[in-house]
């Protein structure tokens, strides 16, 4: 479903939202089903152009309210000091990407219930103001959207709820059992356990479904199917990140090379090969970090036969997310990497370099025993 691609339409309290591409079909399917099913059957008797109008809207106050849904959640998050780097709208609904996972179980519990807790609170709202509308006589053009939007939210809300890993509810099961046991993995494990069952229960129902009622329930079967894979893949990425999480960037960096900004790369070229083959290497003046370089821009300087070469023409700006502290856990600099592209970290105490850190020392933390793995 990821592989396919997503499109940036924006920011939400700044935070991006991404639209998969698998998401306009939702989108279509729904003011499809509204426009030529659903209005028609309640409304009989209104043109074309009406219904159309109306499933437009009711396309567009369903897409709303999956983003409050989502955003909930990434508020939630963000107030508990967990970064989101992005949300996505897909298919079966949205994913908020976490840069660490919570760390205790009240964390999670308040983000996972903040997500449904929208829903309802929608839910209620939109049936108000459908009410409202209603008894003052206004046009079921402007109420009919309305009402649909206010069901939707509440079996959104209630969906959400199933006590299966990774969905809301599979997230309070498992803040509980973190809570009970202590034992965040094992809680992982458990109520991923939970949200696999649950998926194919969901999908047994639905091919009942489909063989006694027909087609429209094949929706539901790929959306068993579908959680049933999610539940698996979340609890392996789960048992890396756990990993990941319990070692700190300063057990595992290694001492960096640091060059000046006027040394010439032929003098320095074997050092950097011998010692910093994956890293990124500061290049700092005066004890005070100028930029960066690598071993592979060095070889370039040496390869455009430039004798002359000095580190500081093959150095680049410091990025940012380059640099990262030495109380930060390895959880932290894996997602760094990936939003950076970097394959290696500079790690810094108390503003000065530290050590460096590369892709390999953390990928060595991240295989871990996930226990029996059924495949
Ligand atoms: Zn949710």
């Amino acid at each position: 479903m990821f592989d396919l691609p997503s499109i940036r339409i924006g920011r939400v309290f700044g935070i991006p939202l991404e639209l998969n591409v698998s998401w306009f079909v939702v989108f279509a399917v729904v003011g499809g089903v509204l426009t030529f099913s659903y209005f028609p059957t309640e409304f009989p008797g209104r043109p074309l152009w009406v219904n159309a109008a109306s499933g437009i809207v009711g396309a567009l106050l369903f897409f709303a309210s999956i983003v409050a849904h989502e955003f909930s959640h990434s508020i939630v998050a963000r107030r508990g000091g967990i970064g989101v780097d992005r949300v996505t709208l897909f298919m079966f609904g949205g994913v908020s990407q976490l840069s660490e996972e919570p760390r205790g179980p009240g964390r999670e519990l308040a983000m996972a219930v903040a997500g449904p807790l929208m829903s309802v609170v929608l839910s209620t709202l939109l049936y108000l103001a459908y009410a409202l509308m209603y008894d003052a006589g206004v046009s079921n053009v402007w109420w009919a959207p309305v009402e649909y939007l206010a069901v939707v939210n509440g079996v959104v809300a209630v969906f959400n709820f199933l006590p299966g890993y990774p969905l809301d509810g599979g997230r309070v099961l498992r803040a509980y059992l973190w809570w009970a046991t202590g034992d965040r993995l094992r809680a992982t494990r458990l109520a991923s356990g939970a949200g696999q069952v649950l998926g194919v229960a969901i999908a047994a129902g639905a091919a009942v479904g489909i063989v006694t009622q027909g087609w429209e329930w094949v929706w539901m079967f790929v959306l068993g199917l579908f959680l049933r894979q999610l539940a698996a893949s979340s609890m392996r990425e789960q048992a890396v990140r756990l990993a990941l999480a319990a070692v700190r960037a300063g057990d595992v960096m290694a001492a960096a090379l640091v060059l000046g900004p006027h040394e010439p790369v032929s003098v320095v070229m074997q050092s950097a090969i011998a010692t910093a083959p994956g890293s990124l290497i500061p290049v700092a003046a005066d004890g005070l970090l100028v930029a960066v370089t690598d071993v592979t821009s060095l070889a370039r300087a040496m390869s455009a036969q430039d004798s002359d070469a000095q580190v500081m023409s093959t150095a680049r700006p410091v990025p940012p997310q380059a640099l990262i502290d030495v109380r930060s856990s390895l959880e932290v600099a894996a997602r760094a990497m990936q939003v950076s592209g970097e394959r290696g970290l500079l790690v810094v105490r108390d503003g000065r370099i530290a050590g460096s850190l590369t892709v390999d020392a953390v990928s060595e933390h991240a295989i871990t025993d996930v226990g029996p793995r059924r495949n």
